[in-house]
């Protein structure tokens, strides 16, 4: 088993400090490791969002920060967008659904920077929108698209938002200097889905991004892209900004990884479904991970990874009000034990069940299921397992038909298949230790149908699946039922809990 490192954390004003990583670099010259800070694409949605980001960052200048930045907000889709109409109608109609978020691009531009400034990135601009066109008209009219294609178009978003905000800091004085993220982060050649190599992403970041801190400057990095080992462009999955800066802190060794976006922190339920929802001050590793995987969307499920190995703590901030509250990502949660710290849930989930008589008593049955899975590249989220059926929840249908084939043809089992499911899952370290909360969480859920339930093997989260049109009901039931109970019901369930 893998052991993660433990390294002393103090917290001075809230922030922390690894000791031994005050390190004096230079003769009586004590040096801060740096912090990352990634900014998401609803934090440069505008010339206003640049500004209020560029500020964040010069408020930090003593932190040594290194900064990630997501497209601006919508700009990902647009692209990928692009790509389908491009394969469909044709790379003139595909570019044409781009313009206006390069006008975005060039209104900030126009707001934030100088002529001169203006004019560089505008020339910038220009070649990116031809790279795009060139590769649209490859793409146009084949049946299927390469995914390589697709990556470097998708890439576009990124790199102009990381030139935009190097130079957005620079007219405000700050001596900053966008780093091409497919200089820093290496990956295998799984385009759309790339996985990084760890040790020469390390030896690559250390080196550009290293030579950027030492000549005092910050280095602006685009999330997101990377490349690989021959500097063919690859992209991390949507929302793998986040990953790009665990991968980039790590690779620093950075004393903090902040994610900031547009809300404050993790929250015990999505704000999109729950208005009530209120931020969670601390979470443990293995917390954040569980709920990021399950559907909070806020934080990508690959960024805990990176982050525990190092030992480095996370905290998610909100862009808007920097003041309010945040979240603190780290080995130690907060010493609540019996507590249920939030509610997530995921939507677009299929559920596969496989049903065979030769299951009763027999060994490899199992084996035999989940290699088809494999062979298929297909993850599966949930798995439940009965005397002759096994229930199995999946996010990616793409490989499905050619499954339930296989299944069928090997004679595995009899196959059906539900759509338009979702997952719920109730997350916290307290679930570990505590009886009782199965009951509650399906006392509050007892009107809606339940189909599949699983108590991870983490011990932390209690999932089930639901019905898709459901789950919102249920995920609001559950949050009034464990965070908006009045006093008295509070009081009960302590004593109940005691
Ligand atoms: P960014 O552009 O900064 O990467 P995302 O849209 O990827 O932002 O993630 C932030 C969004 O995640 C929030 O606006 C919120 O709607 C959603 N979200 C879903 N679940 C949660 C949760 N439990 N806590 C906080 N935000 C959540
Ligand atoms: N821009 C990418 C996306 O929209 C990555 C990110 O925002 O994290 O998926
Ligand atoms: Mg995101």
């Amino acid at each position: 088993m893998r052991t993660f490192t433990r390294r002393p954390v103090v917290y001075i004003h809230d922030r922390p400090y690894f000791l031994q990583n005050i390190v004096n670099r230079r003769k009586g010259v004590l040096t801060l490791q740096p912090i990352v800070m990634k900014f998401g694409g609803t934090s440069v949605e505008d010339a206003q969002a640049y500004a209020r980001v560029a500020r964040l960052i010069e408020s930090s200048i003593n932190e040594r920060p290194v900064v990630v930045v997501s497209a601006m907000s919508g700009m990902t889709d647009a692209l990928l967008k692009s790509v389908e109409i491009a394969k469909e109608t044709g790379a003139e109609q595909a570019s044409l659904i781009l313009e206006e978020h390069f006008a975005r691009h060039k209104v900030v531009s126009e707001t934030l920077l100088s002529q001169q400034e203006i004019e560089d990135f505008r020339k910038e601009m220009d070649a990116a929108r031809r790279e795009v066109i060139t590769r649209l008209l490859e793409i146009e009219g084949r049946v299927s698209t390469l995914p390589a294609l697709q990556d470097e178009i998708a890439s576009c978003g990124e790199r102009l938002s990381a030139t935009l905000l190097a130079a957005v800091l620079r007219r405000s004085g700050t001596r900053a200097r966008h780093v091409d993220a497919r200089q820093c982060i290496v990956t295998d050649e799984r385009f759309g889905r790339a996985e990084p190599l760890m040790e020469e992403t390390t030896r690559r970041t250390s080196s550009q991004v290293g030579a950027v801190l030492e000549a005092g400057e910050i280095a602006v990095v685009g999330g997101f892209i990377a490349a690989t080992v021959d500097g063919r462009t690859t992209t991390l999955g949507r929302g793998g900004s986040d990953y790009t800066a665990a991968l980039i802190g790590a690779s620093l060794e950075a004393r903090e990884i902040q994610i900031w976006t547009d809300v404050a922190g993790v929250l015990t339920a999505d704000p999109r479904v729950v208005r009530r929802a209120s931020t969670i001050a601390r979470l443990s590793y293995a917390e954040a991970a569980e709920l990021a995987y399950f559907g909070a969307k806020v934080l990508h499920p690959k960024t805990i990874l990176p982050a525990v190995v190092r030992g480095i703590p996370v905290r998610i901030c909100n862009s808007l009000a920097p003041e309010g509250g945040n979240t603190a990502i780290y080995f130690d949660t907060e010493k609540t034990p019996r507590t249920v710290k939030a509610i997530v849930h995921k939507k677009g989930i299929t559920i596969v069940h496989v049903t065979s008589a030769r299951m009763l008593g027999a060994y490899g049955f199992l084996r035999a299921l989940f290699e088809v899975f494999d062979r298929h590249q297909t993850i599966v989220d949930l798995v439940t397992t009965s005397e002759v059926s096994v229930s199995l929840s999946l996010e990616d249908t793409s490989a499905l038909a050619l499954i339930v084939k296989e299944l069928e043809e090997k004679g595995i089992g009899a196959v059906k298949v539900e759509h338009n499911r979702a997952l719920v899952c109730v997350v916290g370290e307290g679930l570990r230790n505590t009886s009782g909360i199965a009951a509650r969480v399906f006392t509050a859920v007892r009107d809606i149908n339940v189909m599949l339930i699983s108590q991870g093997a983490s011990s932390i989260n209690l999932t089930f699946v639901v019905e898709e049109n459901l789950v919102e009901q249920a995920v609001r039931n559950l949050h009034q039922a464990f965070f908006e109970s009045n006093t008295r019901e509070l009081y009960k369930s302590a004593m109940r809990d005691a």
